[in-house]
């Protein structure tokens, strides 16, 4: 099977383009479905302080007997911890949780711009001093908007590696990759299927009928023809195995430009808008 091609961050390291997403599975079948994924193939693991699943991601890894340079693992600070010293205390926790001495990514969650005065600036210095001490090799941001860059960009020395930011056929949220494309910050796409919404659009339905894959594998090409890195999720072993099989066809140029006009915009975001989200775990 052709292998999953990695790409090079702005600061020189490489991710791969395809990953494993664990948000919204249990603690208690973290590590079957992250030991699952690892046997299939998947070198890349994003998880979460506020998924409450990062030791079993860790135990996962560790059980599988791949070596640690072998997978590629993100995680993210809680909304809780954007204070500059609780977020220092937050990555120690997040580092014995998964049980390694550093982390390949590590992202501010949320921007949260109506909580904590608006400033994310300070935390993304704390950032700054992880990738500093070797603890976070990449550093980056989700769910940050044009603005939010912006203003990182006049205040801080370090362009975010990534944004991890909601994308799919029905949200596909071109300004701020527009924004990360000219600026050197790779898009990764959150809900990469919609949490399985827009696998029944009959355009979508089509195009798996004329190149004889799935919806849910022509989702996921587009966004790889798109240049995005994915991680969806999926506990379902057979589900895991078919997200996985993307390298053995292609998109053409239509088919592309065909799922990208399903855009429906602000219509077609189904998680929380980052101007306004402000939730932070009690
Ligand atoms: P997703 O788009 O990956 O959809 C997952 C759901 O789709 C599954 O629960 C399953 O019901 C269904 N599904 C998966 N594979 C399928 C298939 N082949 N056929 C039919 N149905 C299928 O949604 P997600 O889990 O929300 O997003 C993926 C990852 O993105 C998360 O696990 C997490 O790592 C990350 N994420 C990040 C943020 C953020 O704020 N940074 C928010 C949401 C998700």
């Amino acid at each position: 099977m052709a292998a999953v091609p990695n790409i090079t961050l702005n600061d020189g390291n490489e991710i791969p383009q395809l990953g494993f997403g664990v948000y919204q599975i249990e603690p208690e079948n973290t590590a079957e479905a992250v030991g699952r994924a690892l046997e299939i193939g998947y070198r890349h693991v994003d998880t979460a302080e506020m998924y409450g699943n990062e030791k079993e991601v860790g135990e996962a890894i560790r059980a599988s007997g791949l070596d640690r340079s072998d997978v590629f693992v993100t995680s993210k600070l809680s909304n809780a911890f954007h204070e500059p010293d609780e977020a220092r205390r937050a990555f120690d926790t997040t580092l014995s949780d998964l049980g390694f001495d550093y982390v390949d990514l590590f992202l501010i969650h949320w921007p949260l711009p109506t909580a904590y005065n608006g400033d994310y600036v300070s935390t993304w210095k704390a950032l700054e001093g992880f990738k500093a001490d070797g603890r976070a090799r990449s550093i980056g941001v989700s769910n940050f908007q044009v603005e939010h860059l912006e203003r990182l960009a006049a205040e801080t020395e370090t362009v975010p590696a990534v944004n991890q930011i909601e994308v799919h056929p029905y949200l596909t949220n071109e300004t701020v990759r527009g924004y990360g494309r000219e600026h050197g910050i790779a898009t990764e796409a959150w809900s990469p299927i919609a949490q399985g919404a827009v696998l029944d659009d009959p355009t979508i339905g089509e195009i798996a009928e004329k190149v004889g894959k799935t919806p849910a594998q022509v989702v996921l090409r587009w966004h790889i023809e798109r240049g995005d890195i994915v991680f969806p999720k999926s506990v379902t072993p057979a589900r895991m195995e078919e997200n996985f099989r993307l390298f053995d066809f292609e998109l053409d140029g239509p088919d592309v430009e065909a799922i990208s006009a399903l855009d429906k915009g602000e219509d077609g975001r189904t998680g929380p808008h980052p101007d306004t989200f402000a939730y932070v775990p009690g």
